[in-house]
This record gives structure tokens, C-alpha cells and sequence, in this order.
């Protein structure tokens, strides 16, 4: 089965780019993430930023199918919209803004992640006015430095367990900052404090589940799963170890038409700039998608597309909807108008051409446009 989307309107035949996105891939790439955890430890899924750019609404009930309990997004919105296509989930907002948000956290299915002992406070308050439990997960910041409870406000919670009265402790979570690079002294760094504020906290009776591990984290060892693995990025294709072979199948493709072919003469230059002059004659494709579609505007000059398996290179810089690609030589039969071009896909890997445009994975999926033609599959490759 295959779905559309509705906002905004596009049809195949009417958009100028096309993106398909493989839910039996993402599916498929969650189990693979599990079965490489440690025996028992939980495998949920991040799907914040509207799940890497691919569209929350279709992914996550898409791993709810294949067995995914527990989501993660960062702010209340993206909980809330995402809430209601999850029954029977939990779903953890990381970075909610709680003062004045209490009522709309406890009504919705949504469990706020506490980051200060302003958070605490605010939510043990609510709690018992409300009369009842309500859940929550501690996060501790063992060397990111962004959001969550120092070592020493953890130990402040383990001496005065009373701060976190009325508040069920569904999970201690803290994220690790250099997990892509194996050999970074951080990561052992960060692993010690975690063991430390788990241990602190349940010295005082507070000892819930715990996760640490992101995409990368999985593969840094049994030791850094504990109870829950969070990934987001190889979920969605992205390499969690660079420079290995990447176990994760691909699960986007990102495909444009071309618009016009043309032949050019020895000297003639193409774009704005002028910034790729042709040494001899050849010819020129234009392709229906620029930085506006996310096509990043740093792969002007050195980029690669592919056509039918052949690859070739971006001439010219890429502009907000149209990017030069250079096809001299390849057949008039393969390159005319209509044909689609592979600007993301199974020849030339995301990871790839976000390293060609001088990014990351994350940054290139979360960036594709809203005009494109998207196409959710429910199985097989893109
Ligand atoms: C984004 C995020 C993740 C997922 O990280 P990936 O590298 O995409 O696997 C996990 N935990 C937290 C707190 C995050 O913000």
C-alpha cells in the first residue's frame, strides 16, 4: 500500500521532485537496531522534527506495527500531534516547556522529561494538586552541557527524594555527545556518570529504567544499552558509524525531473556566476529541484546525480528550484524531459551526498522541502 500526502496538494504527475520513503525500510532498520541490543534492553524510537523530516504521522505508526512502545520527540507540539496516532505508546516530549503547560502535559498521553529542579518542582506541585501520580523521566547531563540535571542537582534528589513526591519516575535518561566516534574519551566519561547518577538516585528508592544509548551509542558496546535505546538517525538510513560499512538500509530516495536539455558549445558557461564554463561541447539537463527542496546549494560544482545508474556531476551552482547536472554523452533516449534524476538514492547513499555538501545526514533529511511530491511505501525498496 502506498499513501500521499495532502498538504501540501501534489500529485506525481504535477511536482517537480519526488520523495519516497520506505516505511518497510525504517521498519525493518528498528528491528535491526534491536536485535543488536543487549538481552531485555528496550529499542524506542526518536521521532522528533517530524521524524528526521520524513513524516511522524506515517513513521510512527509505522514502528508502533513492528513493535516500537515508546517514542521520543523534543518539543510539547510535536507530542501533542503525535499523541493520538499512538495508542497504547508512551511518548516522551524531551524538552517540554512546562511552567503553564502542566494541565495540556497530564491530559495528553505525553510524558514530560525533566530537565531542572525548576521542572521537578513545577510537576511534584501539579501532581499533588492533581491527587494523583503523574509520570515523568529525569534527565541527567553527564557532559553534553545542553539540557538536563547536573551530578550535582541529581545528588540534591537523592538526599531530598521528597522533591520528587506525587511524580511517577518512568525513566533517568541522559545523551551522550560523541557516540559516532568510538574512541572518544568522552564516551567512557559520560558512561561513568550515568552508572554514578543512577546509583545516587536509587540509593533514595528512585530507580527506574534507564537509557543512555542514541543510534550511535547502540554500537559502542552492551554496556551502554541499560534498559532503552534511543535511536533516531539510523532508524531513517543515516550511517551510525562513520567510516564503516553501514548496516542500516536506505530508507529515502529523493528523485526530480528534468526540465529541458540542451547542448552547449566549447566556452559557454552555466548559471548564475557563471560558474562552470564547458571546455568542450555537451549538454546540460535541467533538473526540477534546488535549495528550496532542500537540494543544498553547496553541492553547486560538486555535487553527483544519477540517471539509470550512470552518475553525473552538478555544473554550475545549484539555484532555490533548478539544478544544472551535465549528461554529456548519455543517451538522448535516458536523458529528455521527464526522466527522473536521483538526487538521494540506492547509487548515491544520503550519507554520501551530505558529505559532498559539506553536512550531516541529519541536517540534509531534516531540510527537504514541503513542495516535493512525497510517497510513503509501505515495503520493498524505494
Ligand atoms: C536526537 C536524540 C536522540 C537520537 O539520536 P540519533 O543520533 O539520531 O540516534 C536520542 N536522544 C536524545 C536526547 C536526542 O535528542
Amino acid at each position: 500500500m502506498t499513501t500521499h500526502a495532502t498538504t501540501p496538494a501534489t500529485t506525481f504527475a504535477t511536482a517537480g521532485a519526488i520523495i519516497t520513503i520506505d516505511l518497510g525500510a525504517v521498519a525493518g532498520n528498528w528491528r535491526t537496531l534491536r536485535s543488536r541490543l543487549a538481552s531485555g534492553a528496550e529499542c524506542a524510537a526518536v521521532v522528533k522534527a517530524d521524524a528526521y523530516g520524513l513524516g511522524a504521522a506515517r513513521i510512527a505508526p509505522a514502528l508502533a506495527k513492528a513493535g516500537c512502545r515508546t517514542f521520543f520527540v523534543v518539543t510539547l507540539d510535536e507530542g501533542l500531534d503525535l499523541a493520538p496516532h499512538l495508542p497504547g505508546c508512551a511518548v516522551y516530549v524531551l524538552a517540554p516547556p512546562l511552567a503553564g503547560n502542566e494541565s495540556v502535559i497530564a491530559d495528553a498521553n505525553v510524558i514530560p522529561v525533566l530537565n531542572t529542579l525548576g521542572d521537578v518542582a513545577l510537576w511534584s506541585a501539579f501532581a499533588r494538586d492533581a491527587g494523583r501520580p503523574l509520570p515523568a523521566a529525569l534527565h541527567a547531563d553527564t557532559g553534553m552541557r545542553r539540557l538536563g540535571l547536573t551530578p550535582s542537582e541529581i545528588s540534591t534528589l537523592a538526599h531530598e527524594p521528597e522533591r520528587l513526591a506525587g511524580i511517577d519516575v518512568k525513566l533517568l535518561l541522559s545523551h551522550l555527545a560523541c557516540a559516532d566516534e568510538p574512541h572518544h574519551p568522552l564516551n567512557a566519561r559520560q558512561l561513568a556518570q550515568f552508572i554514578a547518577a543512577k546509583s545516587r538516585l536509587a540509593t533514595a528508592g528512585v530507580a527506574p529504567p534507564a537509557s543512555l544509548a542514541n543510534s550511535s551509542g547502540i554500537f559502542l558496546g552492551t554496556e551502554y544499552h541499560f534498559d532503552m535505546a534511543r535511536p533516531g538517525a539510523a532508524l531513517y538510513g543515516i550511517a551510525p558509524v562513520p567510516d564503516e560499512p553501514n548496516p542500516m538500509a536506505q530508507a529515502v530516495r529523493v528523485q526530480a525531473k528534468i526540465l529541458q536539455v540542451r547542448d552547449v558549445d566549447a566556452a559557454e558557461t552555466v548559471g548564475y556566476g557563471a560558474t562552470h564554463r564547458f571546455a568542450r561541447p555537451g549538454r546540460i539537463a535541467t533538473v526540477a529541484a534546488g535549495y528550496a527542496d532542500g537540494y543544498p546549494r553547496s553541492l553547486g560544482n560538486a555535487g553527483t546525480c544519477c540517471i539509470g545508474g550512470h552518475r553525473v556531476a552538478v555544473v554550475g551552482r545549484v539555484s532555490m528550484d533548478l539544478t544544472t547536472i551535465d549528461v554529456t554523452g548519455l543517451s538522448e533516449d535516458l536523458v529528455r524531459p521527464g526522466t527522473l534524476v536521483d538526487l538521494i538514492g540506492p547509487d548515491n547513499p544520503l550519507d554520501d551526498v551530505a558529505d559532498a555538501a559539506g553536512t550531516i545526514g541529519y541536517e540534509l533529511l531534516t531540510r527537504l522541502g514541503r513542495r516535493a511530491h512525497r510517497v510513503w511505501r509501505e515495503g520493498g525498496a524505494p
